[in-house]
């Protein structure tokens, strides 16, 4: 198996030294040929408006909306699930977002970079709660029928599913906890 882990912008490096961790090969993406390659993909956080305008420049919007819309196993997460939803509140005109999982996000609803914080996320099934590190994070507002809430914080979900699409607002790759990448890996 082989996993991408899309290298635009943003917190690429810390997702690649988790999966190097756990064992996995994981290459960049930055071109279609690239993305044409993988398995699964892995959408890290950083600026997701940034992230959109370099899809459009690296010509790889459209390429990445057809492989997730042949249910290319994803995860996205901050900035990545602002792609990867279906609405964007506060996002910049035109800015992409590929509706894989159906959910409503407010850019930067957890507030500024000065209002970042840590918080204990218990998972659905998981025996004990992960460090969940929040920096300028999205807030989910609404979640569609079919999307599997995994996890909430204060009664707002944190990390969901739809399909082979998993989603947190949260950056996993901060916690020095692999669980959430190695249950991303594993999963048929
Ligand atoms: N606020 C950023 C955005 O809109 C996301 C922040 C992050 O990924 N840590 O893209």
């Amino acid at each position: 198996m082989k996993v991408g882990v899309l290298a635009l912008q943003g917190a690429f490096g810390l997702h690649e030294q988790v999966l190097s961790r756990l064992d996995v090969a994981a290459v960049q993406v930055r071109t279609a040929e690239e993305l044409a390659e993988i398995d699964r993909l892995v959408i890290p956080g950083g600026e997701s408006t940034a992230i959109s305008k370099l899809l459009d420049a690296n010509s790889l919007a459209h390429p990445l909306a057809d492989r997730l819309a042949s249910g290319l196993p994803v995860l996205g997460t901050c900035a990545g699930l602002i792609l990867l939803a279906s609405e964007v509140v506060d996002g910049y005109p035109g800015q992409r977002c590929f509706g894989a999982v159906d959910v409503a996000v407010r850019r930067n609803g957890y507030g500024r970079q000065s209002e970042s914080f840590s918080a204990s996320i218990e998972v659905r099934g998981w025996e004990s709660a992960f460090p969940g590190v929040f920096i300028r994070a999205p807030v989910i507002e609404s979640a569609g029928t079919d999307v599997e809430i995994l996890a909430e914080l204060d009664g707002i979900p944190v990390l969901c599913r739809q399909g082979s699409a998993v989603v947190s607002s949260f950056h996993p790759e901060l916690a020095e906890d692999d669980r959430l990448h190695r249950w991303f890996v594993e999963q048929e």
